[in-house]
């Protein structure tokens, strides 16, 4: 099975995505070693390559062909749109490019933002979304510390990416308008040989699984046996809850899966029916 072509995968060398992008291809059972400096690393169990790029530079090598797939967030592929496609979205590396004015102008809408200069490192999406709005400004293009240029005279607003808040807080900026969400996305060239789209199905499944484990929550309770029916009623599980008798008569222990949106919800209905003893536990894989 691990013989033939290799899938190529770049992920982040350094920055805000690799420790996300690394630590789901380890938890979907591939191990890699990415020590400093390394370009590049083979998977030790399963048929992949790493490469370690910078983050602007992996849609074009995916959309060139020199890499199959990669991990990048939404916002880079939106501002250099190419020939590559989005498998999945990855959960990861949320964000969101906001337009953001010094804390002492007066805002309403974006057409307050007429004839500004605007400094950004995503002057596409940017324009779009002005021209969208049919409100003319001045993008003015840097590629890093964007949310110092207002204070140093460089531009009357600024667009950037925001996760917290808090750069923007500490420059003296007020986030007034999101232009786009984003997050982490696989990647990959639509022309994948037969071969190479088998292996990233292959991937694909054990990230989706990855994936489903995250965003549920394995829960073990003891309940008295007069209260079972009403508590099962609460947790719909996989399929339906394991039920395991408990040493003292008239209790038993439930074992289920919640999901984590309505996880508090249900804990104290749980409660509410007469649950002790409750566990929650994460779950690695859960393969469905
Ligand atoms: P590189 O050296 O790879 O070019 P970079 O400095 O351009 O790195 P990072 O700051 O590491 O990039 O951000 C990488 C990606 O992380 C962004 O493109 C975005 O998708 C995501 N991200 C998540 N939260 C934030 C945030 N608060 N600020 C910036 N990017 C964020
Ligand atoms: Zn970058």
């Amino acid at each position: 099975m691990m013989k033939g072509q290799k899938l190529k995968i770049a992920i982040q060398k350094q920055g805000r995505l690799h420790e996300g992008s690394a630590v789901l291809l380890k938890k979907c059972g591939i191990g890699f070693s990415n020590g400093f400096g390394k370009l590049k690393s083979e998977a030790e169990d399963f048929p992949l390559e790493i490469y370690f790029l910078r983050d602007d530079d992996i849609p074009n090598y995916v959309g060139d062909g020199v890499a199959d797939a990669g991990i990048v967030g939404e916002n880079i592929l939106a501002e250099s749109p190419g020939k590559v496609e989005t498998v999945e979205r990855l959960g990861f590396g949320r964000c969101r490019l906001s337009l953001a004015v010094p804390k002492g102008l007066d805002y309403e809408n974006v057409g307050n933002l007429a004839g500004m200069r605007i400094a950004t490192s995503y002057p596409h999406i940017l324009q779009k979304f002005f021209d969208s709005k049919g409100v003319k400004v001045d993008i003015h293009e840097i590629s890093g510390s964007v949310e110092i240029a207002p204070s140093i005279g460089l531009a009357d607003a600024v667009c950037d990416l925001v996760s917290s808040g808090s750069t923007l807080f500490s420059n003296g900026l007020r986030e007034v308008e999101t232009v786009m969400q984003s997050e982490a996305v696989l990647i990959a060239r639509p022309d994948l040989s037969a071969e190479l789209a088998a292996v990233l199905d292959q991937l694909l499944f054990r990230i989706r699984s990855v994936m489903a484990a995250r965003e549920n929550k394995y829960i073990l309770l003891n309940a008295p046996l007069d209260r079972v029916e009403e508590i099962a009623r609460i947790l719909p599980g996989m399929k339906s809850p394991t039920m395991m008798p408990l040493a003292e008569p008239g209790w038993t222990s439930i074992h289920s899966v919640i999901s984590e949106h309505d996880f508090w919800e249900v804990v104290d209905n749980l409660k509410r029916a007469g649950a002790e003893g409750i566990l929650v536990l994460s779950i690695d894989q859960m393969i469905r």
